[in-house]
């Protein structure tokens, strides 16, 4: 059917770009473009063989005028960005300049500010519908699948949703007693930022980590959660009507919040430059240099990982509750693709949000994030390629 371009060839790439190649009635041919095109070519030696044909390439994607170059050469239907969050704008840049359509799976965040927000490139919708091209942001797991989820329960089984918990649990043991499962510098920005949470109509903030809750998790079992920002938050506070609160609880263990207590502590999670040995580093990036890549985190991992979201809101005048979520496997993960659950769970919605711009189902010029398109060849599509999800309509709730 058609080209895509994969941007990035990092933990979630690699599972996004397997994944492109068991759907090669689709992907037809790929072009994987990063900063280091030894990965590229390492990946697409162990994919060669299939149907998909497969092309690597050296970009640097802070560069708009190399993307263009590329983007014009081998002309994809879709741009998949699966680089780092810094990158988004140059790559929308590219696609504006190329007519291109472009999806990714995190939203732009700048290098010097550990702020993620959608004003940048919520910034970018008009241009993007001048030029008749669709950009589908956030189509990973959390942003991604949770805001399909929720598209699904408003479109299926409420006529308004007043509450909405996402719940992330991994619990995953991969042996060490302090390593990050994807990107550590972008994860631990993350955690480390402080927490917020959308209620009538404003945002409340709190200190990292200060809201903390126990659940029962389907498969998984009790677990510590904390309450976390988390981007997905901001657009669905827009997108869902009728929506009195929406919060994001994420699952770590005693280990990883000590070690990383202690890391802050001594300054080591800072993203301020200082000077070293004559050098300007900064400590977050020394911190990422000594951590365990994520990517090699797969063979290690055992357990399962929980994502759903819980509604709450009114159907047909009466209260209704409703549960929808995945547990995903991380050993069985690796022995299909070679990557842990995270990068997993974050992949494969990324190959089928491409799929679904590439092939025109969702094809809405502008710049929308993933509720705003029909969920159901989504949710069909997560049943197909490895990511089922289960429904229960009397959750345990989260107080
Ligand atoms: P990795 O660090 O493993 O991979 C990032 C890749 O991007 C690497 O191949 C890296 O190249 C490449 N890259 C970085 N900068 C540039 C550049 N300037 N030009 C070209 N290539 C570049 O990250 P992950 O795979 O873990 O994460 C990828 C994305 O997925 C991130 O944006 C992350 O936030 C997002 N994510 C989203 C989730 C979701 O559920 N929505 C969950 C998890 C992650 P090099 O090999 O040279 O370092």
């Amino acid at each position: 059917m058609g080209k895509a371009l994969i941007i990035g060839c990092g933990g979630v790439a690699s599972v996004a770009i397997h994944k492109c190649c068991q759907n090669s009635d689709v992907f037809e041919e790929i072009m994987i473009a990063s900063r280091t095109k030894s990965k590229c070519d390492a990946l697409k030696a162990k994919l060669d063989g299939g149907k998909t044909k497969i092309q690597t390439a050296q970009v640097d994607a802070d560069n708009v005028d190399e993307l263009v170059a590329l983007i014009t050469e081998f002309k994809p239907d879709v741009v998949l960005n699966l680089a780092l969050p810094y990158q988004d704008l140059t790559i929308m840049d590219a696609c504006l300049a190329t007519k291109t359509h472009y999806i990714d799976t995190a939203n732009y965040e700048p290098k010097d500010e550990a702020k993620f927000e959608y004003k940048w490139q919520w910034a970018y919708r008009e241009k993007f519908e001048k030029a008749g091209i669709t950009a589908l942001l956030g189509s990973g797991f959390d942003p991604g699948v949770t805001g399909v989820f929720s598209a699904y329960a408003q479109k299926h089984h409420f006529d308004e949703i007043n509450y909405i918990d996402i719940l992330d649990a991994n619990a995953g043991d991969h042996g060490y007693p302090f390593a990050t499962n994807f990107n550590p510098e972008i994860n631990i920005r993350e955690v480390s930022a402080k927490g917020s949470y959308w209620e009538n109509g404003e945002w409340v903030e709190t200190e990292p980590m200060e809201i903390k809750r126990v659940y029962n998790f389907p498969e998984i079992g009790e677990k510590d959660m904390y309450l976390l920002h988390h981007e997905e938050l901001e657009s669905l506070a827009l997108n869902i009507k009728g929506i009195k609160r929406i919060r994001f609880f994420m699952t770590f263990g005693q280990s990883y919040i000590t070690h990383l207590k202690c890391l802050e502590n001594v300054g080591m999670t800072s993203i301020e430059p200082i000077e070293f040995e004559g050098k300007q580093i900064i400590p977050l990036q020394f911190l990422k240099a000594v951590l365990p890549d994520p990517s090699t985190l797969g063979p290690r991992t055992k357990g399962k990982t929980n994502i759903g979201c819980i509604f709450t809101g009114k159907k047909d005048g009466k209260e209704k509750l409703y549960y929808i979520y995945n547990v995903c496997d991380h050993e069985e993960c690796y022995r299909e693709v070679e990557s842990q659950a995270i990068s997993y769970t974050t992949g494969v919605p990324a190959m089928i949000g491409a799929m679904l711009v590439m092939n025109g189902t969702w094809n809405k010029p502008g710049v929308h994030n993933i509720e705003e398109f029909d969920p159901d060849p989504f949710m069909d599509a997560l049943n197909k390629w490895g990511l089922p999800w289960q429904e229960s309509f009397n959750p345990e709730l989260v107080d």
